[in-house]
């Protein structure tokens, strides 16, 4: 399992007096990392509510979704998960939160 990172953002100034936006990262493990389970999530998809934003697709933080090559019946790619990623999502419920057409949703996955 990937550390824990923590991202620290600020705006320093640049050579021409320009604001610039870096990002320093940190990483460390935390103590009781092995007395922890990652969560697994179940996605569910309405692909007739689809309208193929690719929002869900681009802000997984786990990449866990990809345009499917098959339409819904107003043409729309809606999303399908990756092959060999089937296990990989953790039900941050993310896609649920950024999808404007609420098309699809996880649950928490048994075992
Ligand atoms: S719940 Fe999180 S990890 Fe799972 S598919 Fe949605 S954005 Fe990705
Ligand atoms: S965010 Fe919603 S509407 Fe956009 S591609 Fe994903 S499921 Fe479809």
């Amino acid at each position: 399992m990937l550390p824990l990172e923590c991202m620290l953002w600020s705006w320093p100034i640049g050579p021409a007096g320009e604001r610039v936006l870096s990002m320093r990262v940190f990483a460390r493990t935390p103590l009781d990392l092995e007395k922890m389970a990652r969560p697994r999530g179940q996605v569910y998809l309405i692909p007739e509510r689809c309208k193929g934003c690719n929002l869900c697709v681009e802000l997984c933080p786990r990449n866990v979704l990809e345009p499917s090559p098959q339409t819904n019946s107003k043409g729309y790619h809606y999303p399908q998960i990756r092959e060999g990623h089937e296990g990989d999502c953790v039900h941050c419920e993310f896609c649920t939160m950024v999808c404007p057409e609420f098309a699809i949703f996880t649950l928490e996955a048994d075992g």
